[in-house]
């Protein structure tokens, strides 16, 4: 069989899934070695005697499995440039994008699309999940046409993503049968996910309960913005994991926002979070748009209004980390990269090092939180390996790292036997 060595590479041991048998020396928290690179992967720490990989300069390298997007918005990505410079809280950005929906023409969604889906391609991701709001117009259960534009660009554009969508209506949507059946009837025809956002909304019971019994009749992923404020009496979580733990709903579930944790702490907080594990309802923390959007007042916020990630993975949640929002209404900058948000959630929500125990968060949690099998470095493919320009993770948060999938690298692994 052909082999190669990759040589002086650095590789999280816990993305491993037989840490043991790979080898590798102890670099700090990050394992390095020189790397046998086969057909079907990577087998572990070279023992020698086969030649180094073609088309690689230098040393220092990190070696990740390709990175899971949870969460973002492609049809809303990329329109602050032409929104008034307002600012504002979420439900000013609620208002600035819905003006702007009368410049999403085909073209303008395919533009912005592609664009948001390259990023995501040269971030090295392989598994993405957008949102597409629904519930606009004289009849709100109509398919939104950014739903059928972005299936087109996902299977157009992103060859190597696959690109899961879920609709956003208000959860109050769902709350109307006919509505709810509808919409929900055209997400599973079309392969989709079905989304709500839940903020107090004054039918949220009841469009909880109707997301729960669709999702179940047409075996589908739930996924919730949900409890996006640091206000009180928001209950949109506590609803939905009663709802879970009273239909015990298999899943997937996947909470975005949830930034009504940070109201809670002890023992409340600990009910609610236990719950969640027992549910097996994941939680997806979105630090950008909720830095930028969240305890607004004349000035300097005095509050975070990000979630309780590092408590909730202590109680056994699945967690994550998205982009969210992309250059549009709710967060003017950013880019569609796992590394960059994982970058930003360092500070944002205090993940202390080693900064690879925060890795899963991108990779493997953010695939199961999306009821993707999650793939590990010795187990996955060439094409689902990322390999990038940087000496250890922190070079790779701390500016973009150029990355390309390992079987980029030389001759196509299988065709140019060496050895
Ligand atoms: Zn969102």
């Amino acid at each position: 069989m052909a082999r190669w060595i990759l040589r002086d590479v650095v590789f999280p041991r816990a993305l491993l899934a037989a840490p043991q048998r790979f080898g590798g020396q102890a670099a700090g928290p990050i394992w390095r070695g020189d790397l046998l690179v086969t057909p079907e992967g990577v087998a572990g720490v070279a023992p020698g005697g086969a030649p180094d990989l073609p088309g690689v300069a230098g040393a220092g390298r990190l070696l990740l499995p390709a990175l899971t997007e949870p969460h973002v918005h492609l049809d809303k990505a990329f329109t602050a440039h032409r929104l008034p410079p307002a600012g504002g809280d979420l439900l000013a950005a609620i208002a600035a994008e819905e003006a702007d929906k009368a410049h999403w023409t085909d073209a303008d969604l395919r533009a912005r699309g592609a664009r948001a889906l390259a990023e995501m391609r040269a971030a090295g991701v392989a598994h993405a999940r957008t949102h597409v709001d629904w519930g606009e117009g004289a009849d709100p259960t109509a398919t939104p046409r950014a739903w059928s534009v972005l299936r087109e660009l996902g299977q157009e554009h992103a060859p190597g993503i696959r690109l899961q969508r879920a609709c956003l209506p208000a959860i109050d949507l769902l709350a109307d049968p006919a509505a709810a059946a509808r919409i929900a009837a055209e997400v599973a025809r079309d392969g989709g996910v079905l989304g709500a956002w839940v903020l107090g909304h004054d039918r949220r019971a009841e469009g909880i309960a109707a997301a729960f019994a669709l999702a179940d009749r047409h075996g589908l992923a739930l996924d919730f913005h949900v409890d996006e404020g640091l206000g009180e009496g928001l209950d949109g979580l506590a609803l939905i994991l009663a709802e879970a733990r009273r239909t015990r709903f298999e899943g997937p579930v996947l909470c975005g926002h949830a930034i009504s944790l940070a109201r809670l702490a002890g023992a409340e907080l600990a009910a609610m979070l236990g719950a969640m594990a027992e549910a097996g309802v994941a939680l997806c923390a979105l630090p950008a748009t909720n830095l930028f959007l969240q305890a607004r007042g004349a000035g300097t916020p005095g509050a975070r209004g990000v979630t309780r990630l590092t408590e909730a993975t202590a109680a056994g949640v699945v967690t994550c980390l998205g982009a969210d929002n992309v250059q549009d209404a709710f967060y003017p900058l950013g880019r569609h990269d796992p590394l960059l948000t994982l970058g930003l959630a360092v500070p944002a929500l205090h993940l202390d090092p080693p900064l690879e125990a925060h890795l899963a968060r991108v990779t493997t949690d953010a695939a199961r939180a999306l009821g993707v099998r999650p793939g590990m470095i010795d187990t996955l493919p060439p094409e689902r390996l990322l390999l990038c320009e940087a000496q250890d993770l922190a070079a790779a948060l701390s500016a973009p790292a150029p990355r390309r999938p390992l079987s980029a690298l030389g001759p196509p692994p299988g065709r140019a036997a060496t050895t």
